[in-house]
């Protein structure tokens, strides 16, 4: 059922019903993603094997910790086939730890795991004061008031390359939010709220991208 205590919300009608997204589902908080998809009106689907990742229109990487997702990656021999789709423009969004995955450079991990994405990121940016806060964010492409992000443990985006739009920034300016065609990365968790714009979002980057 969709919420109703969500702001400025896409009717369902206006989404495809055959749209079917995938959240990666090794580690972390992929549940709340699932539950967030569902009310944006998709199909939400758990992507553990190369065979459901071969089904989806878009997928979600979530929050969690980037290096047990990225040897969950190697062990379930989802590494190789995930980063072909990415390359061939599957739309895929990460969230915190899945924004690290995306980055083609952490500067605190050896070896960068998809590094699809043009952006350079610092894992657990913030220390340890910081360790978990909140803000409220203008996020370009999220209509209405500033939503409330929630930074766990969070990234830092601490560039961008060519082609790659920054969405969002704290008052201090750190990039927190960025867009590079298919792909999407935020430091923060929309997905641990009840405000499903960001979500909404990528239904509509996944949508435009199958159409
Ligand atoms: N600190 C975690 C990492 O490095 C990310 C935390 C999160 O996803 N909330 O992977």
């Amino acid at each position: 059922m969709p919420s109703t205590s969500t702001p400025a919300s896409l009717p369902t009608s206006s989404v495809s019903p055959a749209l079917r997204i995938g959240v990666l589902a090794l580690q972390g908080d992929f549940a709340e993603h699932i539950v967030m998809l569902q009310e944006c009106g998709v199909e939400a689907v758990e992507v553990r094997t190369e065979a459901q990742l071969a089904e989806v229109d878009g997928l979600i990487l979530p929050g969690g910790e980037s290096t047990t997702i990225a040897r969950l990656l190697i062990a379930f021999g989802l590494m190789a086939p995930l980063r072909a789709r990415l390359h061939d423009g599957l739309p895929a969004w990460g969230t915190c730890a899945g924004a690290i995955l995306l980055a083609k450079t952490v500067t605190n991990l050896d070896r960068p795991p998809l590094a699809v994405m043009d952006i350079t990121v610092e894992r657990n940016a913030f220390g340890r004061q910081l360790d978990s806060f909140e803000a409220d964010l203008d996020i370009k492409g999220v209509p209405g008031e500033p939503l409330r992000a929630i930074f766990i443990r969070a990234p830092i985006i601490l560039s961008v390359g060519e082609g790659v739009e920054v969405l969002a920034a704290l008052p201090d300016g750190e990039i927190v939010a960025a867009r590079q065609g298919n792909l999407l990365a935020t430091s923060f968790h929309p997905e641990l709220t009840h405000d499903r714009r960001v979500h909404e979002l990528f239904v509509r980057v996944v949508e435009a991208h199958v159409r």
